[in-house]
């Protein structure tokens, strides 16, 4: 599947505004984080010259769960998991903070049963790993 077509299927499954798929498509083509400044510097040739049309659309799609947010960097990501939802598992390279979406379809069971064992009901979590990525591992 090309980026084009998942950005069509995903923009018309959710009726996303016109703002929302800007940003959305910003994210998508990036493949990598952007942190809140770069994306409101990159939306201003776009014409969204105001910080609050940029995080209304963001928390937007942030809930929708077709972006995450990397809590620790204050950066966004485009989903590339079709159903995390809003459980969300990154690896962060410590060297050269490249970061990558983990997709395990056993995580959201594997994280209750440990609340369980702990007499905890988890609602939702946003988990960091850091590590050392392929590229930057040292021998
Ligand atoms: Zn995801
Ligand atoms: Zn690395």
């Amino acid at each position: 599947m090309t980026n084009s077509q998942s950005y069509n299927k995903k923009t018309n499954d959710y009726n996303l505004t016109k703002n929302q798929k800007i940003v959305f498509n910003l994210l998508q083509n990036s493949g990598e984080p952007l942190k809140a400044y770069a994306i409101l510097e990159n939306l201003k040739r776009e014409g969204l010259k105001s910080p609050l049309q940029v995080y209304r659309a963001l928390n937007k799609l942030v809930e929708l769960g077709i972006i995450h947010k990397i809590e620790s960097q204050n950066s966004f990501i485009a989903c590339s998991n079709s159903n995390c939802a809003s459980n969300t598992a990154f690896t962060i390279c410590r060297r050269c903070g490249d970061v990558k979406e983990i997709k395990n379809n056993h995580l959201f069971e594997q994280v209750s049963d440990l609340g369980k064992k702990n007499r905890l009901k988890v609602h939702r979590f946003n988990l960091e790993f850091y590590v050392d990525c392929n590229g930057c591992k040292v021998n």
